[in-house]
């Protein structure tokens, strides 16, 4: 293999994340001072596990005036959202190439104003639960950087996953102000949502998709 292989990924997609003007490369240093970054005091949310970046693309383009960030652990998934802001830039919007168990070297305490989780990677098996995203230690990580009335959003068509991350509201903090089995049928939760490509996907398969919005109300 592999230096070619390997050389190829590099040209491919390390390289030109490395680049890019719209992936911030070294986010420790913007550890409490995001705003630095949008140059404004508006504020900041995020998306985790963001993949080609449908979903955070419209919603930045719908709120100016909130900052946004990407964050998608592998590369030549981030490449697609950065192959659109070029196309069309969103001024608001941010990506970063980092994995989300370092969350909290990334952003001060109460930094961020709320975090979107969509269509998370299952990991079915449970010795694999602590990396499930809206499991109850992924939960404590986002205690610390969201702000005290932040909220999160989950969205998934994968009801043993949604089960899982209702179940582990009983061992944290946060409790559900919104929750439902079936959203595309939800008049309430289903104003204004934005479809991530997982979620057209699934959907038109037929797939109910689950969401809840959780904050720290107890
Ligand atoms: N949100 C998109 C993609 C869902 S697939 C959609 O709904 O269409 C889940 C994505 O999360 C994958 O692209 C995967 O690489 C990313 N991901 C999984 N674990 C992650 C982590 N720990 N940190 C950052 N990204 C992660």
């Amino acid at each position: 293999m592999c230096k070619q292989m390997r050389l190829r990924n590099i040209t491919g997609s390390d390289e030109t994340i490395k680049n890019s003007k719209y992936v911030v490369t070294n986010p420790t240093e913007y550890k409490g001072k995001w705003n630095e970054i949008f140059g404004n005091e508006n504020p900041v949310q995020i998306e985790i596990g963001m993949g080609k970046g449908q979903f955070i693309m419209e919603l930045a383009d719908r709120n100016p005036n909130i900052n946004y960030i990407g964050m998608e652990k592998y590369s030549s998934v981030l490449l697609r959202a950065l192959q659109k802001m070029e196309q069309k830039e969103v001024p608001n919007l941010r990506f970063l190439c980092e994995d989300a168990k370092l969350l909290k070297e990334y952003f001060a305490e109460g930094e961020l104003d709320q975090i979107y989780l969509n269509f998370s990677d299952p990991w079915p098996k449970d010795r694999h639960a602590k990396r499930r995203l809206p499991s109850k230690e992924f939960l404590a990580l986002y205690d610390h950087i969201l702000r005290k009335d932040g909220k999160i959003e989950f969205k998934t068509d994968n009801r043993l996953l949604f089960d899982f991350a209702v179940e582990q509201l009983a061992l944290t903090k946060w409790s559900a102000e919104k929750l439902t089995y079936d959203l595309h049928h939800d008049q309430e939760m289903v104003e204004g949502n934005i479809m991530t490509e997982y979620e057209e996907k699934f959907s038109s398969k037929g797939n109910p998709i689950c969401k809840y919005i959780i904050s720290r109300t107890k």
